[in-house]
């Protein structure tokens, strides 16, 4: 079927012209916050009444049944092993408004296959009656955003928790039989010093949680911490001690027992968030909700950034997916690439190469060599023709990424 004009015009997805994948993991983008933090530039919306959330809740029901409507052939295989509700703060939905969410859900797409299935929860309003009720919806993951157990972090950061309610957020979620807990932190906050760093690192570990993320800050244009920044209002941690911290970071959570297995993401043996690294094995993914972004089968689309547009769209039973990309093989196999060796499993490149069906260009090898040279790449002990970052590379990923980037 040809693609309407107007979809042409507005960059609008064509469910028709995607081609028939497995859909295996499921994002839900649930954008209500109490509060916007001022590094964050996560689309989602403060100022919210139960009401607007139940309204909310009927849409993305109705986005996932007009994806049966009008992608029969996607839907048939949206059968995801991993699901991920985030935010925004997805915990804020009301009691009956997430149960409603997880019960219509269920009854649209087939999840007979999931084995990960993750909320982010907000440390400050945990309660032990939702966490119960999510358990038994089959949710088996939390993940809280901690960034830091330091209160000067907090107030830096705007954040409007305190580090004890993580505790308590635990201590919950452990009574309501959660196992598999994340805790997020965030270094190279302004004032945070190498010492307060090392504190909240420990003091996470002390929580005995089997995985933790650690993100350096980051400057995204337009929020009010980058605001502050350009005004002159606060100085960033200075780039030696953003390396201390990575460092310190490494070292602290591999002799804990907790490597990296991403860059930014730590892990007890077989406790990897697989969702995460669905996005980084370059697997399918279809996302729900304002601002969500999907892959499926090499083209790249994001819903619209706007609660209000994105639910007349559904109303007009219009999928609300812009923004349209559509990536050739010899591109996705460059995504795939740079990701994978950001990964502590690696990548074998000449398998990639097969399975995306491409030729490896020419000046690959070249660019290998002289990073294997430099210790900043290195093979996979157990596995050989495996590639990945070297602790060095690690350091300078970016700059390597940028080399592979065509
Ligand atoms: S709670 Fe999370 S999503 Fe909401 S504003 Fe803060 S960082 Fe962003």
């Amino acid at each position: 079927m040809l693609p309407l004009l107007d979809d042409l015009k507005s960059n609008r997805l064509d469910p028709a012209s995607l081609p028939a994948c497995e859909v295996e993991a499921l994002y839900v983008h649930i954008p209500f916050c109490f509060h916007k933090c001022h590094y964050c530039d996560f689309y989602s919306i403060t100022r919210q009444t139960p009401e607007r959330m139940h309204a909310f809740v009927d849409r993305l029901l109705a986005e996932a049944q007009l994806w049966k409507t009008l992608a029969p052939h996607i839907a048939s295989h949206i059968a995801p092993r991993t699901i991920f509700f985030g935010g925004g703060t997805p915990s804020l939905l009301p009691h009956d408004a997430m149960h409603r969410l997880l019960t219509g859900l269920r009854n649209v797409f087939d999840f007979s296959r999931v084995h990960e299935w993750t909320i982010e929860v907000n440390p400050a309003t945990t309660d032990l009656n939702y966490l119960h009720m999510l358990r038994a919806h089959g949710v088996d993951r939390l993940s809280f955003g901690a960034q830091s157990f330091d209160q000067r972090d907090l107030m830096a950061l705007e954040r409007h928790h305190h580090p004890d309610d993580v505790h308590r957020s635990l201590d919950l979620a452990r009574q309501a039989s959660f196992t598999r807990l994340n805790i997020d932190l965030i270094y190279a906050i302004p004032g945070q010093s190498l010492e307060s760093w090392q504190a909240s690192l420990n003091h996470a570990l002390a929580l005995n949680t089997e995985h933790i993320s650690a993100y350096a800050l980051t400057y995204e244009p337009n929020t009010p911490l980058t605001v502050l920044l350009r005004e002159g209002r606060i100085t960033p941690a200075d780039e030696s001690t953003e390396l201390d911290m990575l460092r310190t970071t490494r070292a602290t959570l591999d002799r804990a027992g907790m490597p990296a297995y991403e860059i930014s993401n730590h892990a007890k043996p077989n406790a990897e968030a697989q969702h995460n690294l669905a996005y980084w094995r370059g697997l399918n993914y279809l996302a729900l909700g304002p601002s969500a972004a999907s892959h499926l089968a090499g083209t790249r689309f994001k819903n619209i950034p706007h609660i209000g547009e994105w639910e007349s769209a559904i109303d007009d039973r219009i999928l609300p997916a812009r923004d349209v990309e559509s990536l050739t093989r010899a591109e996705q196999f460059h995504e795939r690439f740079i990701f994978g060796l950001r990964l502590a499993e690696g990548i074998d490149l000449h398998r990639t190469a097969s399975d995306y069906q491409v030729r490896i260009p020419d000046d690959f090898h070249s660019k290998i060599s002289q990073l294997l040279t430099l210790k900043l790449i290195e093979h996979h002990p157990l596995h050989p023709t495996s590639l990945r970052l070297s602790g060095r590379g690690i350091e300078v990923a970016d700059s390597i990424a940028a080399e592979f980037s065509r």
